[in-house]
């Protein structure tokens, strides 16, 4: 048997055509007409304006600029600990400090009622992760938020294709950041874009993408450069590349007619196979309108290892989405202590799923998984 991955990219001929022309027609490689066409084409899927949105060149760094638009050093942000390293880094980065939350054990998003006794007097924002898709209360979280006088920053990495009570995730909210690296539900080989309605933070985001010169992006669309130019704040290089952006458009295609439904086949088979079974915990038994990145479960009664080296044994590649933050070292080191993330981290494994598997796939890792669960 050949090893089953956990994840992997999902990339061909037309990603490969895509990056041929930018090459052999275009021949400009830096961020030009080709990330403006995939900004305006997420803009038409999410069904927001082009001038909402930035792309930039990671998740990561989406969620750096979008945090550095909003804060002053110091401040800080309610942000749930069990989440990718990224969203912590990315508030450090801007100087600001991530203050480590619970998460509601159903659904792995961030509980408010914990996140509630650590408001201080220089809390400015909130950073709910939709986790493996889910947006969980997000009503809740912007009422939270309203109540309390502060920004949110969805880290919505797992969620681009996800709609919340019907709305796609980035076409509501405060700012909303997406990553586009190799796994995710669609690739630009690595990416991520920052999305809002607050012209002011857009303008900021953009202008700090491009090492902080102002206005560059309309020099950049209209083929031009900026030789004389102000700078006002602390830029990155952080901008998407043309040769980036056209795998990103060819990806964007094929979410609705591949990616999309193929993610929702492979999640629901988990869930008819192993929603019942009284040894896991499938999170939310409903699906609902998301589009799964990935498919953790928590494995009950202290059989998480065992259970991991058994389909490491079958070549079933496993994850841990994630090692609590505030577990590390430069996060603090368990200063604080979560209990209910603490419990849940032992519990996490995540089985394979991407559109490069099939339903008999899932099978297979559902055969092992019930075989195991069912010997005491
Ligand atoms: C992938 C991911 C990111 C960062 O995205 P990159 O594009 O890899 O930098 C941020 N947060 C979460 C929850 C992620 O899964």
């Amino acid at each position: 048997m050949a090893l089953m991955r956990l994840s992997r990219s999902i990339v061909g001929t037309r990603e490969a055509e895509a990056v041929s022309r930018v090459i052999l027609e275009d021949g400009y490689l830096g961020m030009g007409t080709e990330v403006q066409a995939f900004e305006s084409e997420l803009a038409a899927f999410l069904g927001i304006e082009p001038s909402n949105i930035a792309c930039v060149n990671s998740g990561t760094a989406a969620l750096h600029l979008a945090a550095q638009a909003l804060l002053k050093p110091g401040d800080e942000v309610l942000v749930q600990s069990l989440t990718f390293l990224s969203s912590f880094q990315a508030i450090s980065a801007a100087s600001a400090v991530p203050v480590p939350c619970e998460v509601l054990p159903e659904t792995c998003t961030i509980d408010l009622e914990d996140a509630g006794k650590r408001l201080t007097s220089r809390t400015r924002a909130i950073m709910p992760v939709h986790y493996a898709s889910y947006p969980g209360d997000l009503d809740a979280v912007h009422d939270f938020a309203r109540r309390h006088d502060l920004r949110v920053i969805e880290d919505a990495a797992h969620a681009f294709g996800c709609t919340y009570k019907g709305r796609k995730i980035g076409s509501f909210g405060d700012l909303i950041c997406f990553s586009f690296d190799g796994i995710k539900n669609i690739t630009s080989g690595e990416g991520g874009a920052v999305v809002t309605s607050d012209p002011a933070a857009l303008a900021r985001v953009k202008d700090s993408r491009l090492l902080g010169v102002e206005k560059d992006t309309e020099k950049r669309y209209a083929r031009e450069r900026s030789w004389e130019f102000d700078v006002k704040h602390q830029g990155y290089r952080y901008h998407m590349s043309n040769i980036f952006a056209a795998v990103g458009r060819v990806q964007l295609m094929r979410l609705r007619t591949e990616f999309g439904p193929k993610r929702i086949e492979l999640a629901k088979r988990y869930r008819e196979r192993l929603g019942q079974n009284p040894g896991l915990s499938l999170f939310w038994s409903d699906l609902g309108p998301v589009i799964p990145h990935i498919q953790p479960v928590r494995v009950l009664g202290g059989r998480r290892d065992e259970l991991r080296s058994v389909l490491e044994r079958e070549k079933i590649q496993t994850g841990i989405h994630y090692k609590p933050n505030h577990l590390l070292s430069y996060f603090g080191g368990g200063k604080v202590s979560l209990p209910v993330t603490e419990r849940i981290y032992q519990e996490l494994l995540t089985l394979p799923l991407h559109p490069g598997l099939g339903s008999s796939d899932v099978d297979r890792v559902c055969d092992i998984i019930e075989q195991t669960m069912k010997r005491a």
